[in-house]
């Protein structure tokens, strides 16, 4: 009795084994298939070039994308315009995945493999055109499978603005818009193929306005006092205060407004700072430091001092569970072969970085798995990761070797080699997602690992505070 009924289960296993395979097969052979229609989707958000909290053009492509493929829209979201969830299905689980479409200033760049200025104010140099887009061909393939097997569960995608600086998820987790959801799910453009735990460093970001007196700098300076002397001192106080941090953190500035010609004395000047650090605790005490700074900045130069908020992001909280699905899934679609014609377009890009050719054995490989991830940047996903669990994955959408926000970067986002990977991560994603729909036992599994590395006691506070969102930043 007991024989039969190990017979049983093992044929049960192998069938279960053979219909994944043959599903999985449908889900890659028909993503492939729309390759074109979601290469030109890309390309035209990438022509576009929208900023953060700017992307009107681009945002409703997607939406449009998703409400023909029967995605209920829910736009506006969260107070931000270029926001918006598209939804399908009806009940639990809630498997979210994670769109971005925002574009950086100054890089803007043609698809050429030479530094080219396309003549825009922004370009696509983190590659979020082939997020967004690869992100919303996942949806709609785990809605088409949803669909077709009548299995209940929700799909959602994500519509996520201003991911380069202005913290766009933040307001929407703050807002509870992922309350409901069992997993949220995402990638990034890379130069490699890897699925293993990532990390990423918490942020808070503002921006110190410095207000003087102005007054002729060479006829009556004595009446004057400087906004510039200010932003000066401040930074002079915080470069000093770099021995005493953490070796981990960074501090960045750039100085946004530092007056307008050097015979006026400034009446106002403006520097834009950033602080991370792998725990957001070190960046709390950071932050609350600079501001010192800035304070004793503004008394010592007799001006007056006010600081804007402008972005603040949690670490990422990996959950090896489905990292290790999505892994698993990364290898079974493999990674990105080049044409004759890519090839050459790749070898001139690894050129200009000072490689004698591109190493595409990169590109068409998936790196082994790995547990700890590494930070050197930051993203709001981290907010998202602290509210339910969370994977991600990274494809070569750019020539192996190619430093993100670049202008080679740009460049392969802008050609098949961009949209290549593209359809990996689309893949991916999908098979990720049919997955966790299919075997409840692993969204459980995920639960547990996450209430355990997040801990009981844990509760939601955003580092930008109650400001709303910042959909100024960039204007
Ligand atoms: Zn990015």
């Amino acid at each position: 009795m007991k024989k039969i009924h190990l017979f049983i289960s093992a044929c049960l296993l192998v069938t279960s084994f053979f219909t994944a395979t043959a599903q999985q097969k449908e889900v890659i052979g028909k993503l492939e298939s729309q390759s074109e229609k979601y290469g030109k989707i890309a390309h035209q958000i990438w022509e576009y070039a929208e900023m953060g909290y700017l992307e009107e053009k681009s945002t409703a492509l997607l939406q449009a994308t998703l409400s023909e493929a029967g995605f209920i829209i829910e736009k506006g979201v969260a107070g931000i315009p270029t926001a918006f969830i598209a939804e399908y299905g009806s009940g639990s689980p809630v498997i979210a995945v994670l769109g971005e479409y925002d574009a950086l200033p100054g890089l803007s760049q043609e698809a050429v493999p030479e530094k080219s200025p396309a003549g825009g104010q922004a370009g696509h140099a983190c590659g979020h055109h082939l997020f967004g887009t690869a992100s919303a061909a996942a949806a709609i393939s785990a809605k088409e499978w949803l669909e077709k097997t009548g299995k209940q569960g929700t799909i959602r995608f994500y519509g996520c603005p201003a991911e380069e600086g202005g913290s766009g998820k933040v307001y929407m987790v703050r807002e509870g818009l992922f309350n409901d959801v069992d997993v949220a799910l995402h990638w990034h453009p890379g130069a490699a193929n890897s699925a293993s735990a990532s990390a990423a460093l918490a942020n808070k970001s503002a921006k110190f306005r410095f207000y003087g007196v102005s007054a002729h700098a060479a006829g009556a300076p004595h009446m004057g006092r400087s906004a510039l002397d200010g932003v000066e001192a401040m930074n002079a106080m915080v470069n000093m205060m770099r021995e005493h941090i953490p070796q981990t953190a960074r501090i960045h500035y750039v100085i946004t407004d530092g007056g307008k010609a050097p015979n006026v004395v400034p009446d106002f000047a403006e520097v834009y700072y950033y602080s991370r650090h792998g725990s957001r605790e070190v960046v709390i005490d950071i932050f609350d430091r600079i501001v010192k700074a800035a304070e004793g900045a503004a008394l010592g130069t007799g001006t007056r001092m006010e600081y804007e908020m402008i972005g603040g992001t949690h670490e990422l909280l990996p959950n090896l569970t489905l990292q290790r699905i999505m892994h698993a899934n990364l290898s079974t679609v493999g990674g990105v072969t080049y044409s004759a014609e890519e090839k050459e377009f790749a070898d001139k890009i690894a050129m200009s970085l000072g490689h004698e050719k591109a190493d595409l054995k990169i590109a068409a490989g998936v790196e082994p798995f790995r547990e700890v991830g590494v930070a050197y940047g930051s993203t709001d996903v981290g907010d998202v990761s602290f509210t339910v669990p969370t994977a991600g994955l990274r494809i070569a959408t750019w020539v192996p070797g190619t430093p993100a926000h670049s202008w080679q970067a740009v460049a392969a986002g802008g050609t098949s080699i961009g949209e290549k990977g593209m359809m990996v991560a689309a893949k991916t994603l999908a098979l990720t997602a049919i997955e966790l729909f299919n075997q409840p036992k692993i969204l459980e599994k995920a639960k547990v690992e996450f209430e355990e590395k997040r801990g009981t006691n844990f509760v939601y506070q955003p580092l930008l505070g109650d400001r709303k969102p910042a959909l100024d930043y960039r204007k």
